[in-house]
């Protein structure tokens, strides 16, 4: 069977979530690992931590590919002392093991497929296009975000609590805002953090918007605005299912080619909070005090194991 050198997986998965999508700002490609040496094994990942660069070589992975970049802004030194000297020990560590990184950001955003169709996809919703269309592409189908709709209406608290059960589990759970009995129909989704696609959320005329990283000004005026309800991931797990669907996408062109090459997805929860203190102080007099949506099964088909 023949195998691929990183050249050669990278041509293909560039044709994936081609380059020249990213954000201006963004740094996506290879970011260390020599492009001629053969790969037999690759692990997705969200973020290129050290924990996961131990999980690659530990796998004896040739390949790294994670969604987030390990160096966003400039820098003069790998090396792995200092406040960012984790940074240098992932490059170090993969190196010594000869391992190849390469990330895949916003291209694979607003890719075809792309992070939030897994997203969607994670939580059983039907795409019906980009929530922010690519201009570029005449099929309509890139783009950030989704819109989507579900099969039949749910309630806010029967759609959060399918969040939860489809996205893998971590400390903070989901953060809710709306009236938990009001119906769902349509959801746009935006994995990672959505918000700054308020405007384009309300325009879509969805009635929920499930996202990551909201904070407390930006969600409280959309609030106020009106439509639509909130549910809140953790970064990461709204992130997570790409892996999936990354590796899966990458298994079909590895049996087109009749490569040799087995792929991996990490299951580390490197979302950065590890525990949830729910309030057990009394609300305030007169305030309705905060409600809780049914606590997901223990054994979620989504939970990384
Ligand atoms: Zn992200």
């Amino acid at each position: 069977m023949p195998v691929p050198t990183v050249s050669d997986v990278i041509a293909e998965l560039d044709a994936l979530w081609p380059p020249e999508l990213a954000e201006s700002w963004d740094a996506v490609g290879l970011v260390c690992g020599d492009p001629a040496a053969e790969v037999r094994r690759v692990l997705f990942a969200v973020d290129p931590v050290p924990e996961v660069a131990a999980e690659a070589v530990r796998l004896g992975a040739d390949l790294l590919v994670t969604h987030h970049p390990l160096y966003l802004r400039g820098t003069t030194s790998v090396a792995p002392v200092g406040p960012a000297g984790f940074k240098g020990r992932v490059v170090h560590e993969l190196i010594q093991a000869g391992a190849a990184l390469l990330v895949a950001h916003t291209n694979a955003d607003r890719a075809d497929p792309g992070v939030s169709d897994a997203l969607a996809a994670a939580v059983d919703l039907r795409v019906t296009g980009p929530l922010v269309p690519d201009t570029t592409d005449p099929a309509g189908r890139r783009g950030l975000g989704r819109v989507c709709e579900l099969d039949a209406p749910l309630t806010l608290a029967e759609f959060a609590a399918r969040a939860a059960h489809g996205l893998p589990r971590t400390a903070g759970g989901l953060r809710i805002a709306g009236d938990p009995e009001a119906p769902v129909r349509t959801v746009a989704v935006c994995g990672g953090s959505g918000d700054s696609l308020f405007a384009e959320v309300r325009a879509a005329g969805v009635d929920v918007f499930l996202t990551a990283d909201l904070r407390h000004h930006p969600a409280a005026e959309a609030r106020e605005a009106g439509p639509p309800f909130l549910v809140d991931a953790a970064h990461w797990a709204t992130e997570w299912p790409w892996c999936e669907q990354a590796a899966a996408q990458l298994d079909e062109i590895s049996d087109r080619h009749g490569w040799a090459l087995r792929t991996h997805v990490s299951h580390a929860v490197t979302d950065p909070w590890t525990a949830h203190a729910p309030s057990t102080s009394p609300a305030p007099a007169g305030s309705s005090s905060p409600g809780a949506i049914g606590a997901p099964p223990s054994s979620s088909p989504g939970a990384p194991r």
